[in-house]
C-alpha cells in the first residue's frame, strides 16, 4: 500500500545518506565562468531541462595556477564535456602545453570550486547576440550556496531543505586519497530537494 511505502521510505531516511542519493559530479551540468552566454550555450543548457545551474571555477593546476583546458581536464569529472564551449576545445590548449605530471602520472589539479548558481529563470533577459560571460551574470544573480556533508543522513537534509531557503545543496568530502598531497574539500556531487522526496516516497517523482 501507498502508506506501507511511505513508512518504510520515511524509516530508510535515517539510515541512508546523501553519498547514496546525490547526483554524481560525473552527471552534474554546470559552466565555467568564462564560457559566454552566447546562442549555442543557452540552447544546450535549455536542453539539459535542469532549472538550476552551477558554476565552477575552472581546475587550476597545482604547481603552476594555470586553468586547465586540456582533453584531460578533471571538469570532465562534472560533464562539462557535454557542453563544451569555444575554451574548451581550443584546440591550441592541448594536453601537453598546461599540464604538469604528477609522479602518479595524472594531471595535478586544485579540486573543484562552486563559485555559484544560476536558475535558468535568469536567462529570460540575456540577449544571446551579447554572449555574456556566465561570471557577469552570475555577479547579478547568483544564489545562495549549501554545501554539506557526504555523509549527513537523508532525514537531516529534508529537515535542512524544508527550514532554509535552498532546494540544492552540494554535498562534500574530505579527499585522502593521495598520501603525496594534504587532505583537501572535495565536492562529490549534489543532491535537491526532489531527491530526498523521492527517497521518501520511493517510487519516482514524475516532473510535470
Ligand atoms: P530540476 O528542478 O532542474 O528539474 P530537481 O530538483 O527536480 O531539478 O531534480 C531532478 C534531478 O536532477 C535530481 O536527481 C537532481 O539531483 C538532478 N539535478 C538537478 N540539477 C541538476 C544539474 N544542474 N545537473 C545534473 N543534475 C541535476
Amino acid at each position: 500500500s501507498d502508506e506501507l511505502k511511505f513508512i518504510t521510505g520515511a524509516l530508510a531516511l535515517s539510515e541512508k545518506n546523501l553519498s547514496q542519493i546525490m547526483t554524481a559530479m560525473d552527471d552534474v551540468f554546470g559552466l565555467y565562468p568564462d564560457e559566454l552566454l552566447d546562442f549555442e550555450l543557452m540552447r544546450r543548457i535549455y536542453e539539459s531541462g535542469y532549472t538550476r545551474i552551477p558554476v565552477f571555477q575552472r581546475p587550476v593546476d597545482r604547481h603552476t595556477g594555470r586553468p586547465l583546458y586540456s582533453a584531460i581536464d578533471p571538469s570532465r569529472r562534472i560533464g562539462i564535456t557535454r557542453n563544451r564551449s569555444r575554451n574548451v576545445s581550443n584546440p591550441d590548449d592541448d594536453a601537453s602545453s598546461d599540464t604538469t605530471p604528477s609522479k602518479y602520472g595524472g594531471t595535478v589539479a586544485l579540486p573543484l570550486q562552486v563559485l555559484g548558481l544560476l536558475s535558468t529563470k535568469d536567462l529570460i533577459l540575456v540577449d544571446p547576440e551579447d554572449a555574456m560571460p556566465v561570471e557577469q551574470l552570475l555577479a547579478h544573480c547568483g544564489r545562495d550556496l549549501l554545501t554539506v556533508w557526504f555523509d549527513t543522513p537523508v532525514n537531516t537534509m529534508l529537515t535542512d531543505f524544508l527550514v532554509g531557503n535552498s532546494h540544492l545543496a552540494f554535498v562534500q568530502r574530505v579527499n585522502t586519497e593521495d598520501p603525496s598531497t594534504d587532505p583537501f574539500y572535495e565536492l562529490i556531487g549534489i543532491v535537491t530537494l526532489e531527491d530526498v522526496l523521492e527517497e521518501l516516497i520511493q517510487s519516482e517523482i514524475v516532473d510535470e
